[in-house]
Order: C-alpha cells, then sequence, then structure tokens
C-alpha cells in the first residue's frame, strides 16, 4: 500500500497554512468525508493524531456499508482483506437453542452480506484512499484546538514531534471519535442519561467458530452483566468482547485479563467455543462510559461527524456505518455552506435529523436489549406483518434509504409492549434492574480505551 504522507512545510512553528476544509481524525468517518471533498477538487486538510495501521476496536460492519464502499471506491480492497458476515447468532442463556437470523431474510434482499474487519487494516485503506483523492494527510499530528472566526477557523495542531503547527481553513470537520474534540472545546457533550456501557476484550487465536458460511457470522452471547461480540476475522484471530455495565467492570478486584476471562466464563457457550484458544498477545483491553451525545452536530463553520457527535452502544454494530453515513451527508453541508451559503442553513437542517436519526433508529432497541420480552422476541423472530423482514432492515443498517420498514417496525415495538405487559413482573424487575445498572458510577480506567498485556 503507497505511503502519501505529506511532508511538514519547512516553518511549521509560525505559517498559518489555507485549506478550504481542514478535517480532524483519520478514521472511517474523517477519511471518507476527506475523500469525498477532495475529490470535488478542494483543497482538504486531514490531521490523524496516530500513524495509520493504529489498533481499533469496532470490527464488525453492516450490508448498509456496502454501497458507501462502491461510492467511494473501496469495495474490491475491503472484500480483499474482510470476512464475510452473512448474519447475526444469537446466543440467551435463558434458551437452550441459538437463534441464527441471515441480512438475506430482510427487506431490501440485495444486501445479503456485510463484512469483518481488522481495523488497523480497514482504515488505512480508508486514509490512504483520501490521500489518494488528493486531501493532504498529516499522520502523527493531533489538532489541539480550533479558533473560530466569521470566515473560518485557525486550527491549532501538535506534532507527535512536539512542533506546532497552525492551518488557516474556511471549514472545519470533527472527526475525532470519542476524543470529541470540539463537543469538549465548545461544552457541547452530554452523558447520555437513559444508557451507560463500558466494555472490556481482546483477540483470540483458536477460537471455535459456526461452520461453513456461517463462519463469518456475528455472535453475541447474553450473560447476566450484558452481553458478548464473537466477531471472527479474516486472518484466524477472533474478537471477542464483554460489553457490561459500569459497575461491574469498576468492581474490578484483579488483573484485567483474570477479570475478563472470569467475565468469559460466567458464558458457558462462549467459554465453549473459547476452550483451548489463546488471547493473543496477552493483551486485554477495556474501555468505560462511551455513552453520549453533542447538544449540536454543526454551526455556521463547523460540523461534527460519526463518534464525534454520538455514541449509544456497539450491539447492533452500526458506529462504522454511521460515522460513513454521516461523511456522505455532511458533503452537502460544506459545499453549501462554501458555494451557496444561502443554502447552508437548510442544509444544516437535513444534516441534524440524518445525525439524530441513526441514534434514535438503534436506541429504541440498545435499551431494551437486556429486557427479558426483548431477547425473547430475538430468539424467536416472527415475520407477522414483515417484523422479521424489518428488524433484519434494521440490523443491516438499511435506515436512511427508500425501503418501507416504518409500518412493520411499530408493529414490532407493539408485540414487544405487549409482550412486557403480558409479563409484567418479569419487565419491571428488569427495568429496575436497568436502572440501577445504568447510574452513574463515575470516570472508569481507560475512559478512552486502556490496555493490559506485555
Ligand atoms: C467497545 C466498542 C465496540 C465497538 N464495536 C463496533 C462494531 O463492531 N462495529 C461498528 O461499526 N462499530 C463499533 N464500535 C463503534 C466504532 O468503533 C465507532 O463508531 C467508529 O470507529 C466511529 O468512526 P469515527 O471515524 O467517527 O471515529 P474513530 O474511528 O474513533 O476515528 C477517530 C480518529 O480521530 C483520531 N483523532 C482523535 N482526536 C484527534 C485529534 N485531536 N487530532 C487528530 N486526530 C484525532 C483518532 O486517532 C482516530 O483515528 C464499537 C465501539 C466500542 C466502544
Amino acid at each position: 500500500m503507497p505511503m502519501t504522507q505529506a511532508p511538514f512545510p519547512a516553518s511549521p512553528d509560525t505559517a498559518a497554512d489555507r485549506c478550504d476544509v481542514l478535517v480532524i481524525g483519520g478514521g472511517p468517518g474523517g477519511s471518507t468525508l476527506a475523500a469525498l471533498l477532495a475529490r470535488q477538487g478542494r483543497r482538504v486538510v486531514l490531521l490523524e493524531k496516530a500513524r495509520h495501521p493504529r489498533f481499533h476496536i469496532g470490527e464488525s460492519l453492516l450490508p448498509a456499508n456496502g454501497p458507501l464502499f462502491d461510492e467511494l471506491g473501496v469495495r474490491a480492497q475491503v472484500d480483499a482483506i474482510a470476512m464475510p458476515k452473512w448474519g447475526i447468532e444469537f446466543v440467551s442463556f435463558q434458551h437452550d437453542f441459538h437463534s441464527l437470523l441471515e441480512f438475506s431474510e430482510a427487506w431490501d434482499k440485495n444486501q445479503p452480506m456485510a463484512w469483518q474487519v481488522r481495523r488497523d487494516v480497514f482504515d488505512e485503506i480508508l486514509i490512504r484512499h483520501a490521500a489518494a483523492e488528493g486531501a493532504e494527510v498529516f499522520e502523527g499530528c493531533q489538532a489541539r484546538k480550533v479558533d473560530f472566526d466569521a470566515d473560518g477557523a485557525t486550527v491549532h495542531a501538535t506534532r507527535d514531534d512536539g512542533a506546532r503547527r497552525q492551518w488557516r481553513a474556511r471549514y472545519v470537520v470533527d472527526a475525532s471519535g470519542r476524543d470529541t474534540l470540539l463537543a469538549q472545546q465548545l461544552g457541547l457533550k452530554q452523558r447520555n442519561p437513559r444508557h451507560n456501557s463500558a466494555a472490556v476484550f481482546g483477540h483470540f487465536t483458536g477460537a471455535r467458530r459456526l461452520p461453513g458460511k456461517l463462519e463469518g457470522n456475528i455472535s453475541v452471547f447474553w450473560f447476566q452483566h450484558g452481553w458478548f461480540w464473537f466477531i471472527p476475522l479474516a486472518d484466524g484471530s477472533t474478537s471477542v468482547g464483554a460489553t457490561c455495565w459500569p459497575h461491574y467492570l469498576k468492581s474490578r478486584s484483579k488483573p484485567l485479563k483474570e477479570f475478563f476471562l472470569d467475565t468469559i466464563a460466567m458464558s458457558p457457550v462462549l467459554a465453549e467455543r473459547l476452550a483451548g484458544a489463546q488471547l493473543v498477545d496477552d493483551k486485554v483491553w477495556a474501555t468505560g462510559n462511551y455513552c453520549y451525545t453533542a447538544s449540536a452536530c454543526s454551526g455556521p463553520r463547523w460540523l461534527m461527524v460519526g463518534d464525534a457527535y454520538a455514541f449509544i452502544d456497539p450491539v447492533f454494530s452500526s458506529g462504522v456505518y454511521l460515522a460513513m453515513a454521516s461523511a456522505f451527508k455532511a458533503v452537502e453541508v460544506v459545499e453549501a455552506t462554501l458555494d451557496r451559503p444561502a443554502a447552508a442553513a437548510a442544509a444544516r437542517r437535513r444534516y441534524a435529523a440524518h445525525m439524530d436519526k441513526g441514534p434514535r433508529e438503534f436506541s429504541w432497541f440498545i435499551f431494551r436489549m437486556t429486557n427479558p420480552a426483548m431477547r425473547a422476541l430475538f430468539m424467536r423472530p416472527r415475520n407477522v406483518l414483515r417484523a422479521k423482514e424489518a428488524v433484519l432492515s434494521l440490523l443491516a443498517g438499511d435506515i436512511f434509504g427508500r425501503t418501507p420498514i416504518g409500518p412493520s417496525l411499530r408493529f414490532f415495538k407493539l408485540v414487544y409492549y405487549l409482550s412486557a405487559l403480558r409479563d409484567w413482573r418479569t419487565t419491571l424487575a428488569a427495568w429496575r434492574l436497568r436502572r440501577f445498572n445504568i447510574r452513574d458510577v463515575g470516570a472508569l480506567e481507560g475512559e478512552n480505551i486502556a490496555v493490559e498485556g506485555r
């Protein structure tokens, strides 16, 4: 893969270089938007604080990523490095069978598969693609602060050798992910009062996967403190993580690796799949308190894409898709602001509606995912009034297109409410437990990502 890193100019400490758009963060959101804007002939600068390839969690993608890969022109590259994912396996401690859902059963039968990717490899494809489209990519360069004025902004950055650098940009995109640079600087970041989650995860070799074509499916195992993901990757390793209540992670009184292995033992089916498997490099990661939203996703000369705006929960593997979809939608706002200012306000309103739709659609399910009534529906999905197809479309990320899943999803929700009501004692107990579990327990180690290992 070509290294297309642009050189720093000779006088980095004083020169405020000019660009049309400065993108902060070279993850899926930032690299996608940088590529799309550079393709239009705009001068785009992309700052990435790390150097690719760099580790990132979030390896399971959705069928809805496919059309975005096509438009970007990266599908063949992604196909080459990914494990094909045809569906989802749900395993519940309350049921003695597994539920296997296939994307081919979704409403739109044209997107039957998705991808499992190592994010170091996938994200590198995207950032190199942005450079190939003409964006000037600066890795090892962290944006620190943005000063806005009427014509644009000055972005202050520090390279990883300590040198400082400024850019003058007509427009700034915050794609800094969970670092949420602008949301923090502008005081817009809000903890999500309705959800709270933490995760502990690692990679294994030698995990026992599903047979045949099902090998690349993601498996979700519920357990008493949350749920596990099991994501088979093309290099033979398998990503395994426990998404759990923050207080459970905070209760840890032993080394992270031991804590993780003990947690895995709480799901006998998962433990059995990992019998004899080896933890890669003995590395275990933890991350906490990752549910938040910013109170605005754009301003006169800036917008946020992806996790820089909001993140709720990884259970539906929607993060990378939502980040890339927001980048596609953001193009219109940048174009309007720079070329047709009279259209900017309307473009920003449409963008805000788009940014709220994704988290809203998934949130209803996320907030109820650990409820026994919801578990039962996922374990035995029925296609009455096409409810199963509609839910599968949601799981495939088909939420922004023209697929008319709305009425069937509403029917699914009605069925949920009725079954929750029928078993109201269990529902109430689960609701009370959830309210207790999502309480704010303060900062956790690894507010971003911590690692223990060799
Ligand atoms: C435990 C867990 C599991 C997950 N599992 C999944 C999954 O299976 N599937 C899925 O789709 N999503 C998953 N996600 C979510 C997914 O990781 C994110 O939604 C996705 O990476 C968002 O992309 P992004 O481009 O917005 O941000 P990121 O991918 O986080 O990229 C942001 C980039 O900005 C850089 N950066 C940050 N600050 C600065 C700065 N100041 N200056 C310069 N660069 C900066 C970072 O180094 C990073 O490269 C998971 C998340 C968590 C927490």
